[in-house]
């Protein structure tokens, strides 16, 4: 075990505490896949103390006006940012991303968390005209309750920011399943929210093994709505565990990006924001771009191009100087990466991977382009979640946009052109519940963010995600 072991507990009624039967979950650093830690592993004990704690926060939570609810999230944003650099190093540490990334990821995560605190200052009510005289109709929107939001380990922080933000901003109480990959960068944030001053049991965080955790969390009567980020079968699976006990889903789920690259774009301006977008976080970003469609007059200038800026990457331990790009988060997930790209290399694909260095330890995958895909490759149908670019082209662009198009996912989709015309089409051709032209600014707080199709519903962003964690109720009176 390393001398700066990062040992994480579970937070029950506003205690920090170990699990009741003591069970714990190794922790290991993706870099040099050493022991670093060790998590608390949740048992059913558990589980009751924290809904039971969870109701007790919802109740002190939602008594306390919007302004002061605003008043304390907007200081556990001001401790997040203050505490961004030593979270950073933790997150680096545990989950392999270089440190420049992970204290973007947390002061970006400040910035949604403050967002949905001044939001949930406009959760207005309505009073809507009656057709008949002296007869008042108020409409009321109110916290739904006790959310359980369960979030994954590729963003420890910004995700769960994402949910505890619209949550807490809507009224409610939170219990966050939060990743046993990397699970003490995300018991830092919520350290914030308790060192703020937030009620007990407003906030509560439990790991364990997933499964048992969603399965009991899903059907307690005291949790009433359900928020999952994660892979598509996993999403699939707890909305119909939710759908059998009537409770409310958001689901933000896997993508697989497509992006086409028009004859008249700037090759130079794409190549380089779309390889710092597809290689950030090793390419574990579910808005990663990932089916590159190149027209085929400009398709072998920009290969090039990209190449160049895979060639530039500097991939090592995410807490060395000049690192740009990490290790992928565990073994699982080099094991899957390796898989894909031999069954693509099996069924015919060209690879080609920069000559860099890699570490001769940890779970680095090399950044990799595919070229010559086909159909019938795994990495054409599933997500990859990793640092790997499949290079394809197109002579129509009505086949650029079916081919896009053509997978169940729909979350994120970029285009490169100078033209406004193919700009607003594609902006309405493509199935994605985000298209971005010419840049990859997508995740501002204010903006939806969410997917369509097998990528998900609902958003994480913008006024319709703390809306999202209301119900609204009528209340209508006579006056004789
Ligand atoms: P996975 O499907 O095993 O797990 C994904 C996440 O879901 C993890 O955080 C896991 O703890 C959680 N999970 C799994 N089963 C669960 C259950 N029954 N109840 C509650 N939570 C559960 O996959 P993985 O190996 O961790 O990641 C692989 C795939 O997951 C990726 O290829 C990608 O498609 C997807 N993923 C997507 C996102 C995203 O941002 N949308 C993030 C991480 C992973």
């Amino acid at each position: 075990m390393s001398d700066h072991a990062v040992n994480t507990q579970l937070l029950i009624g506003g205690q920090w505490r170990n699990a009741a039967d003591g069970r714990t979950i190794a922790v290991l650093d993706p870099a040099t896949a050493e022991l670093i830690g060790h998590v608390a592993h949740a048992g059913k004990a558990d589980l009751e103390q924290v809904v039971a704690g969870a109701a007790t926060g919802f109740a002190a939570w939602r008594a306390l006006t919007a302004w002061d609810r605003f008043v304390i999230m907007r200081k556990a944003a001001n401790l997040l940012r203050e505490r961004a650099e030593t979270i950073g190093r933790i997150m680096s540490r545990e989950q392999g991303k270089p440190l420049a990334q992970a204290v973007m990821e947390i002061n970006g995560a400040a910035g949604i968390i403050e967002y949905f605190g001044e939001e949930g200052r406009r959760l207005n009510d309505e009073l809507i005209p009656a057709r008949v005289p002296n007869v008042e109709q108020r409409v009321l929107r109110r916290p739904v309750g006790v959310v359980a939001a369960f979030t994954p380990w590729n963003f420890p922080v910004n995700q769960i920011a994402r949910k505890l933000g619209a949550a807490l901003g809507a009224g409610c109480a939170v219990i966050v399943k939060a990743p046993e990959d990397t699970p003490a960068s995300p018991a830092e944030l919520i350290r914030c929210f308790c060192d703020a001053g937030i009620p007990a049991g407003a906030v509560s965080l439990v790991y364990g093994e997933p499964a048992e955790i969603s399965e009991y969390l899903i059907a307690h009567p005291v949790v009433r709505k359900i928020s999952f980020t994660g892979s598509t079968p996993v999403g699939k699976h707890l909305a119909a565990l939710a759908g059998a006990q009537m409770k409310p889903v958001t689901m933000e789920l896997g993508g697989h990006g497509p992006v086409i690259v028009c004859p008249d774009a700037d090759l130079d301006v794409a190549a380089e924001r779309l390889a710092a977008a597809k290689f950030r976080n090793a390419g574990q970003v579910c808005i990663a771009p990932t089916r590159f469609l190149l027209h085929r007059d400009i398709a072998p200038a920009f290969v090039e191009k990209f190449k160049a800026q895979m060639s530039a990457l500097k991939v090592g331990n995410g807490l060395q100087d000049g690192v740009t790009m990490g290790p992928v988060v565990s073994e699982r997930r080099l094991k899957a990466l390796t898989e894909l790209v031999e069954d693509a290399r099996q069924k015919g694909a060209e690879l080609w991977q920069p000559e860099i260095a890699l570490p001769n330890k940890g779970f680095f995958f090399p950044p990799t382009m595919v070229c010559k895909p086909t159909l019938e490759m795994r990495l054409l149908n599933e997500e990859p979640f990793g640092p790997i670019a499949i290079m394809d082209e197109y002579s129509e662009l009505e086949s650029a946009v079916r081919e896009a198009n053509r997978l169940p996912y729909g979350l994120a989709a970029y285009v490169y052109t100078r033209n406004e015309r193919t700009e607003r089409l594609l902006g309405e051709a493509l199935e994605a519940g985000m298209v971005a032209v010419n840049h990859h600014g997508l995740g501002a707080p204010e903006v939806p963010f969410g997917g369509m199709k097998d990528s998900g519903y609902g958003t994480e962003g913008g006024p319709e995600a703390l809306r999202a964690h209301t119900i609204i109720r009528l209340v209508c009176s006579q006056h004789d």
